[in-house]
C-alpha cells in the first residue's frame, strides 16, 4: 500500500490535499506540474512520487469542500455504463447485461462536490457511482494490467431525467444524463494504489437524510478491471478520461410510488475511503 495521495481542483488550479489543507501543485513544485489538472494527470506516477514527499505549510489554505470544482474539469471522455448491478437490473424490469451496456455523460454536465444542481425537470433521479479515472490508459489493456492504468477513484452522481430517458421508442441515455449539472464528481482523486480494497467498497446515498442505496463496488457485473478492458478493446483510453461505473438499487423512479428530486433536496452520496458529494437540487 502506498501513501495516499488525493488530486482536486479549485478556480480550475490543481490542488494536493495534504494534512487538510491545499496545496497548490504548479506553485510548491515551481511549475514542475502544469496548473491544470488534466495536465497533471498526465503524468500521474511522477506527481505522485513528488506527492509523497511534499508536506504542507502553515501559509497553505484549509480544505474547505464547498470551494472545490470537479477534479477532473475536462475529461476527453466520460464513458457511463448501466444496468451494471443485478439488484439494479432487477428494480428496472431488465436482464442482467451479458456485455457492459456503455453510453456518455457529455463532459460540460460535470459539477463539484458540494456544488449546487439546477434541476433540468421534474422527473430527475439520483444515481450513485464509483467513478474510474484513467491514469496511463492505453489500447487493448489486458484485464489482468488494468488497474495499473487508472489513476485513481472519486465519487460521482449519474443524474438522470427520467422521463427525456425514456421518452420515444428508443432509450435516450446520453442526453438524459448530460443536463448542466448533472455530473457531480469528486472531492478528490484519490490513488488507487493507496486503496487497501479497490474493487470491494461501500457505497451509498441518502436524499434528505434518508438512505436510498446501499451495496458494495465487488457487487458489480462487469467489474473495474473487466470494464477498463472491455473499453480499450475498442477505443483508446487516455489520461484523464472517466468510467461512472453504474448505481446499485434503490434510485428513485421504480419506487412505489415514484420519487423524483425537487429543489431544496440534499444528495449526499459516499464511496468508502474516497469520501462525500453534498449536492442541493435548485
Ligand atoms: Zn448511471
Amino acid at each position: 500500500m502506498e501513501k495516499r495521495v488525493e488530486l482536486a481542483a479549485r478556480n480550475g488550479r490543481a490542488q494536493l490535499i495534504s494534512e487538510g489543507k491545499l496545496v497548490d501543485v504548479e506553485i510548491r513544485s515551481n511549475g514542475h506540474f502544469p496548473a491544470d489538472p488534466m495536465g497533471v494527470l498526465q503524468k500521474w506516477e511522477a506527481f505522485c512520487a513528488w506527492s509523497r514527499s511534499q508536506q504542507p505549510e502553515s501559509s497553505d489554505p484549509a480544505l474547505d469542500e464547498t470551494e472545490l470544482g470537479p477534479c477532473v474539469p475536462r475529461p476527453g471522455q466520460v464513458f457511463a455504463i448501466g444496468l451494471n448491478y443485478s439488484e439494479h437490473a432487477a428494480e428496472a424490469g431488465r436482464e442482467a447485461p451479458e456485455a457492459p451496456m456503455v453510453f456518455t455523460k457529455f463532459p460540460s454536465c460535470l459539477n463539484g462536490p458540494r456544488s449546487d444542481i439546477p434541476l433540468a425537470s421534474d422527473t430527475s433521479d439520483w444515481e450513485v457511482e464509483l467513478v474510474v479515472v484513467i491514469g496511463k490508459g492505453g489500447y487493448q489493456i489486458p484485464e489482468g494490467n488494468a488497474l495499473e492504468r487508472v489513476a485513481g477513484y472519486c465519487v460521482g452522481q449519474d443524474i438522470s431525467d427520467r422521463r427525456l430517458q425514456f421518452s420515444g421508442n428508443n432509450p435516450q441515455f446520453s442526453l438524459a444524463k448530460s443536463a448542466r449539472g448533472y455530473g457531480p464528481i469528486g472531492p478528490a482523486v484519490v490513488s488507487i494504489d493507496s486503496l487497501e480494497n479497490p474493487l470491494n467498497l461501500e457505497i451509498q446515498s441518502h436524499v434528505n437524510g434518508e438512505r436510498m442505496q446501499h451495496s458494495r463496488t465487488r457487487n458489480m457485473i462487469h467489474p473495474v478491471p473487466r470494464l477498463v478492458a472491455y473499453l480499450s478493446e475498442r477505443v483508446t483510453l487516455r489520461p484523464g478520461d472517466l468510467i461512472f461505473t453504474g448505481t446499485p438499487s434503490g434510485v428513485g423512479s421504480v419506487r412505489d410510488p415514484r420519487i423524483f428530486l425537487k429543489p431544496g433536496d440534499v444528495i449526499r452520496s459516499e464511496i468508502e475511503a474516497l469520501g462525500v458529494l453534498e449536492n442541493r437540487c435548485v
